[in-house]
């Protein structure tokens, strides 16, 4: 990573090292993608009344670039960065195949559209994030969502249905890769569960139908783990789990981990998930984690781990989901000071009140 790399530039390269298996399609992929650009400009020109000159001047301009482009394809030269030669990267490439330049040689002007881009992609994600506080029935939810950087690859959700009983569904996941790319692919998965869950599907249908989408619009080599659950009213929970690590809970007779019932969205769309279930007692939680929390390095490189978050948790039953998730995050802190936060983390505890120790006015 050179020197001079902006934070904008860093987050953008942060999209590439996920991106190798992308590689075998993309040169198809592209070419289909210019076709489709130059078919739509072509159209759009002869559409454009003969008097409108400047608007067919732009258009041709556009038209131009994008044939050059088919050249260079055609010569091998496609790709290329014009300034250093030196190969552009390839998610940029497929976000936009005019793209000449390198992450590293983008001009002044090209460097603060990236910043600029950046900034709303961050704020649109964090409002797509439900509140850090919810409650519903007997249950306390609370999580804390801490970005590697200025946007996530992890997502989060709860969702209250509308004809729920108090039912709460919770979702936590990670998408594959970090920096933009990741993080359009979290706003993806967030606007499908929002969707999906409005049918009223039973947990592993709704896995398994967020799965043929997702498979449908992603790009190869893009992937989510994910884990899915439903709290109901009287205690009770289904869990479900793309892939994903496993989800916490914490009782008295001490933590049981509840793992994966399936692959990870995107790889299979034929992939089935099996649901288990739960039941709470008052006092007893769900902690549900993605990997930048239990992969957190000390400055000898050795992980936190389920282990360490396990036995932590198995002290804190009982504690306010704020102060359980809040000491959680101080440990996993604590172990890796010094070093710097590589990944997103997101920790989440559903949590069911505790009827003797709830006030009158809680
Ligand atoms: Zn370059």
């Amino acid at each position: 990573m050179a020197e001079s790399d902006s934070l904008a530039t860093q987050t953008a390269r942060a999209s590439q090292p996920e991106t190798k298996i992308v590689a075998h399609v993309t040169d198809t992929y592209l070419r289909d993608q210019l076709e489709k650009r130059r078919n739509a400009l072509q159209a759009a020109i002869s559409a454009i009344p003969p008097t409108d000159a400047p608007a067919t001047a732009a258009l041709a301009e556009l038209l131009q670039e994008v044939n050059s482009a088919v050249q260079r394809m055609d010569q091998g030269t496609y790709g290329i960065c014009d300034a250093c030669h030196d190969t552009i990267e390839k998610d940029r490439l497929i976000a936009d195949p005019l793209v000449r330049l390198c992450l590293d040689h983008l001009t002044s002007a090209e460097q603060r559209a990236l910043e600029r881009d950046l900034e709303l992609a961050s704020r649109v994600q964090r409002g797509l994030l439900p509140h850090p506080d919810a409650r519903s029935g007997d249950w306390r939810i609370h999580y804390q969502y801490r970005p590697a950087g200025i946007v996530s690859g992890d997502y989060c959700d709860l969702i209250f249905p509308a004809n729920g009983d108090g039912d709460v569904i919770f979702l936590l996941g990670d998408v594959s890769g970090k920096g933009v790319a990741a993080s359009l692919l979290m706003t993806h998965l967030h606007a499908m569960f929002r969707t999906l869950s409005s049918v009223g599907l039973e947990l592993g249908r709704l896995l398994e139908m967020a799965n043929r989408l997702f498979c449908d619009s992603t790009i190869a080599g893009q992937f989510a783990t994910l884990v899915c659950g439903r709290a109901g009213r009287a205690g009770e929970i289904e869990i479900s789990s793309a892939g994903h690590l496993p989800a916490l809970l914490i009782s008295r007779q001490g933590v049981e981990e509840i793992g994966s019932t399936g692959l990870p969205l995107g790889m299979f769309s034929s992939s089935r998930y099996t649901v288990r279930k739960a039941y709470l007692e008052p006092g007893d939680s769900l902690l549900l984690f993605t990997d930048g929390v239990s992969e957190a390095t000390a400055s000898s490189g050795k992980e936190y781990g389920i282990r360490n978050l396990s036995l932590a948790a198995a002290q804190r039953r009982g504690l306010a989901p704020k102060e359980f998730v809040a000491a959680s995050l101080e440990d996993v802190e604590r172990y890796s000071s010094g070093t710097r936060q590589a990944d997103d983390q997101t920790l989440m505890l559903i949590q069911r009140a505790d009827s003797s120790s709830t006030s009158f006015n809680d």
